[in-house]
Protein backbone atom coordinates (compact mmCIF):
# COMPACT_ATOMS: atom_id res chain seq x y z
CA UNK A 1 0.00 0.00 0.00
CA UNK A 2 1.42 3.25 -0.78
CA UNK A 3 1.68 5.71 1.54
CA UNK A 4 -0.38 9.37 0.99
CA UNK A 5 2.69 10.95 0.38
CA UNK A 6 4.14 8.29 -2.64
CA UNK A 7 0.10 9.04 -3.86
CA UNK A 8 1.36 12.78 -4.08
CA UNK A 9 4.20 12.46 -5.67
CA UNK A 10 2.79 10.23 -8.17
CA UNK A 11 0.15 12.88 -8.72
CA UNK A 12 -2.52 10.52 -7.93
CA UNK A 13 -3.20 13.32 -4.95
CA UNK A 14 -3.09 17.07 -5.90
CA UNK A 15 -0.98 19.11 -3.64
CA UNK A 16 0.62 22.64 -4.01
CA UNK A 17 3.88 21.67 -5.36
CA UNK A 18 7.09 23.90 -4.31
CA UNK A 19 10.09 21.92 -5.37
CA UNK A 20 10.64 18.16 -7.53
CA UNK A 21 14.12 16.78 -8.55
CA UNK A 22 15.52 13.23 -8.66
CA UNK A 23 15.25 12.32 -5.21
CA UNK A 24 13.04 14.96 -3.38
CA UNK A 25 9.80 16.67 -3.57
CA UNK A 26 8.09 19.05 -1.48
CA UNK A 27 4.59 20.37 -1.50
CA UNK A 28 2.52 23.05 0.89
CA UNK A 29 1.21 21.22 3.81
CA UNK A 30 -2.72 20.31 3.41
CA UNK A 31 -3.03 21.90 7.88
CA UNK A 32 -0.04 24.83 8.34
CA UNK A 33 1.05 25.56 11.33
CA UNK A 34 1.68 28.60 10.09
CA UNK A 35 1.63 30.64 6.18
CA UNK A 36 4.20 29.01 4.44
CA UNK A 37 4.22 25.15 6.60
CA UNK A 38 6.31 22.71 3.90
CA UNK A 39 7.17 19.30 3.74
CA UNK A 40 10.10 17.98 1.93
CA UNK A 41 9.89 14.23 1.19
CA UNK A 42 11.99 11.61 -0.01
CA UNK A 43 10.64 9.96 -3.57
CA UNK A 44 12.22 6.89 -1.65
CA UNK A 45 9.33 5.27 0.74
CA UNK A 46 10.78 4.79 4.62
CA UNK A 47 9.17 5.67 7.80
CA UNK A 48 12.07 6.33 9.43
CA UNK A 49 14.74 8.63 8.91
CA UNK A 50 17.76 6.02 10.00
CA UNK A 51 16.19 3.71 7.35
CA UNK A 52 17.05 5.96 4.08
CA UNK A 53 19.82 5.37 2.08
CA UNK A 54 22.41 7.96 1.82
CA UNK A 55 22.07 8.83 -1.52
CA UNK A 56 18.20 9.95 -0.99
CA UNK A 57 20.01 11.23 2.45
CA UNK A 58 22.17 13.60 1.08
CA UNK A 59 19.82 15.16 -1.56
CA UNK A 60 17.28 15.39 1.26
CA UNK A 61 20.52 17.50 2.79
CA UNK A 62 20.88 19.41 -0.32
CA UNK A 63 17.62 20.48 -0.99
CA UNK A 64 15.95 21.00 2.51
CA UNK A 65 18.28 24.78 2.57
CA UNK A 66 16.90 25.59 -0.69
CA UNK A 67 13.62 24.72 -0.07
CA UNK A 68 13.77 26.77 3.06
CA UNK A 69 15.41 30.22 1.70
CA UNK A 70 12.74 29.59 -0.98
CA UNK A 71 9.51 29.50 1.75
CA UNK A 72 11.67 32.42 3.75
CA UNK A 73 11.48 34.70 0.66
CA UNK A 74 8.06 33.90 -0.54
CA UNK A 75 6.41 34.31 2.91
CA UNK A 76 8.73 37.33 4.81
CA UNK A 77 9.51 35.20 7.63
CA UNK A 78 12.87 35.55 9.49
CA UNK A 79 12.38 32.72 11.27
CA UNK A 80 12.05 29.14 11.04
CA UNK A 81 11.66 25.71 12.20
CA UNK A 82 12.39 22.52 11.22
CA UNK A 83 10.76 19.32 12.71
CA UNK A 84 11.25 16.01 11.36
CA UNK A 85 9.02 12.92 13.46
CA UNK A 86 10.06 9.29 13.39
CA UNK A 87 7.36 7.34 14.96
CA UNK A 88 3.94 7.28 16.52
CA UNK A 89 5.45 8.58 20.34
CA UNK A 90 7.10 11.05 18.10
CA UNK A 91 4.24 12.65 16.48
CA UNK A 92 4.73 10.79 13.31
CA UNK A 93 1.26 10.22 11.07
CA UNK A 94 2.07 9.28 8.15
CA UNK A 95 4.80 6.52 7.99
CA UNK A 96 7.04 8.17 4.92
CA UNK A 97 10.16 10.63 6.10
CA UNK A 98 9.24 14.11 5.39
CA UNK A 99 10.97 16.97 6.76
CA UNK A 100 8.59 20.12 8.04
CA UNK A 101 9.82 24.05 7.25
CA UNK A 102 7.64 25.87 9.49
CA UNK A 103 7.92 29.42 9.58
CA UNK A 104 7.64 31.17 12.61
CA UNK A 105 5.86 34.97 13.17
CA UNK A 106 5.46 37.54 15.42
CA UNK A 107 2.04 36.42 15.89
CA UNK A 108 2.74 33.68 17.77
CA UNK A 109 2.21 31.37 14.24
CA UNK A 110 4.00 28.52 13.88
CA UNK A 111 5.45 25.58 15.66
CA UNK A 112 4.75 25.67 19.62
CA UNK A 113 7.48 23.42 21.51
CA UNK A 114 7.57 21.79 24.69
CA UNK A 115 11.16 21.41 25.71
CA UNK A 116 11.55 19.51 29.17
CA UNK A 117 15.29 20.09 29.95
CA UNK A 118 16.98 18.04 32.58
CA UNK A 119 20.51 18.15 33.80
CA UNK A 120 22.67 15.53 31.79
CA UNK A 121 24.37 13.50 34.92
CA UNK A 122 28.45 13.26 33.95
CA UNK A 123 29.08 9.53 34.28
CA UNK A 124 25.54 8.10 32.58
CA UNK A 125 26.74 10.94 29.33
CA UNK A 126 29.79 9.47 29.35
CA UNK A 127 28.52 5.86 29.09
CA UNK A 128 26.24 6.54 26.77
CA UNK A 129 28.69 8.69 24.22
CA UNK A 130 30.62 5.52 24.18
CA UNK A 131 27.99 3.33 23.56
CA UNK A 132 26.40 5.26 20.74
CA UNK A 133 29.98 6.35 19.19
CA UNK A 134 30.63 2.20 19.21
CA UNK A 135 27.61 2.04 17.36
CA UNK A 136 28.52 4.55 14.85
CA UNK A 137 31.58 2.69 14.11
CA UNK A 138 30.12 -0.59 13.60
CA UNK A 139 28.58 1.63 10.71
P1 LIG B 1 3.65 14.16 10.97
O1 LIG B 1 2.85 14.35 12.23
O2 LIG B 1 3.55 12.77 10.42
O3 LIG B 1 5.08 14.63 11.12
O4 LIG B 1 3.02 15.17 9.92
C1 LIG B 1 2.29 14.79 8.79
C2 LIG B 1 1.87 16.05 8.08
O5 LIG B 1 1.35 15.71 6.82
C3 LIG B 1 0.80 16.86 8.83
O6 LIG B 1 1.28 18.17 9.10
C4 LIG B 1 -0.38 16.86 7.86
O7 LIG B 1 -1.10 18.07 7.85
C5 LIG B 1 0.29 16.58 6.53
N1 LIG B 1 -0.59 15.89 5.59
C6 LIG B 1 -1.28 14.75 5.84
N2 LIG B 1 -1.98 14.39 4.74
C7 LIG B 1 -1.71 15.33 3.79
C8 LIG B 1 -2.16 15.49 2.43
O8 LIG B 1 -2.95 14.72 1.89
N3 LIG B 1 -1.68 16.58 1.77
C9 LIG B 1 -0.78 17.45 2.34
N4 LIG B 1 -0.37 18.49 1.56
N5 LIG B 1 -0.36 17.32 3.61
C10 LIG B 1 -0.81 16.28 4.32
Amino acid sequence: MPTIFTRIISGEIPCHRIHADEHVFAFLDIAPLSRGHALVVPREEWAMLHELSDESAAALGRALPRVARAVMAATGATSYNILQNNGALAHQAVPHVHFHIIPRFPDGSGLGIRWDARALDASEGAALAARISAEMARG
